[in-house]
């Protein structure tokens, strides 16, 4: 097929279901004409992300718990023997005990920080080091962050201090990989109504404010999402890296509540 992916081949991370940012970011990817791999994270969600895949044509969906060094192993290994080569991956991971993702931050715990540090950050760092082993001619990596890393953000809590940290890995990473012609770039979604999203609270709250207060006045889709990652995957976005690209409909500009905006 024509399109600005042809021939160009990568792996999604993070698909759950038909809400998550991935799917919006892989129908993108696909109607362009990439071909794709999938990652799930247990044998629970597979029955869900096999049809998806398959709905894009991909014949690769291999499980992948990022918190455990082995399975990346064996999700890198796996994709080396089907392809041998990538072109570009997308990580849409992110986990933290939903108890901690309202009330204080102050009251977060040892073990929920090092996890949520482990499968929401480091994890990025882990696969970018052996998809870019798989990059002999250069390729793109993209990964999800929020505004919560930039300013406090109500709940957001210990997800704030972990997407804060993935920025900075952005940044350290483009630096590792760009003499190999490999880009690394995260995406500042809005606020999307998503599993994940879900564990956050009063998050119904956080996309009425988002969608009154932002420039556009409007919550963004995850196929404005999907888009913008088309974008900083292809060849259209080849003198960016290190960046991170707010897809927020335009909140992260506002100091103010407008005054035409009704109180919520
Ligand atoms: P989602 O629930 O659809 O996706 C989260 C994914 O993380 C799931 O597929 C889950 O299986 C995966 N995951 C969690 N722990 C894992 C582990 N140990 N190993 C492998 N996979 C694991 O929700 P989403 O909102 O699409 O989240 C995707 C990314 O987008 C996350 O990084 C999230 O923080 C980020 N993000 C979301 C929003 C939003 O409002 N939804 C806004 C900005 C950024």
């Amino acid at each position: 097929a024509g399109g600005l992916m042809a021939g160009k081949r990568g792996l999604i991370m993070g698909l759950a279901n038909d809400k998550s940012i991935a799917w919006g970011i892989a129908q993108a990817l696909s109607n362009a004409g990439a071909e794709l791999a999938f990652s799930y994270q247990g044998e629970a969600l597979k029955k869900r992300v096999d049809p998806l895949a398959a709905q894009l044509g991909s014949k690769l969906v291999l499980p992948c718990d990022v918190g455990d060094g082995a399975s990346i192993d064996a999700l890198f290994d796996g994709l080396n023997t089907e392809w041998g080569g990538l072109d570009f991956l997308v990580h849409a991971i992110g986990f933290s005990d939903k108890e901690q993702l309202r009330g204080r931050y102050a009251e977060t715990t040892r073990d929920n920080f090092l996890m949520t540090m482990d499968i929401s950050v480091y994890s990025f760092t882990a696969v970018a080091r052996r998809a870019a082993a798989m990059m002999p001619d250069g390729g793109s990596l993209l990964t999800l962050t929020y505004y919560g890393a930039e300013r406090v953000m109500p709940h957001y809590n210990v997800m704030g201090v972990a997407k804060a940290a993935l920025e900075a890995s952005v940044r350290y990473l483009a630096e590792d990989f760009g003499k190999d012609g490999i880009r690394v770039n995260a995406i500042s979604a809005g606020p999307i109504k998503t599993l994940a999203a879900s564990g956050i609270g009063d998050f119904r709250y956080i996309m009425k404010w988002n969608e009154l207060n932002s420039p556009l006045r409007r919550n963004v889709t995850q196929q404005d999402v999907g888009n913008s990652a088309l974008y900083l995957l292809s060849d259209l976005g080849a003198g960016v890296t290190g960046e991170t690209h707010h897809v927020d409909a335009g909140y992260h500009v506002v100091g103010m509540k407008a005054v035409d905006a009704p109180d919520i």
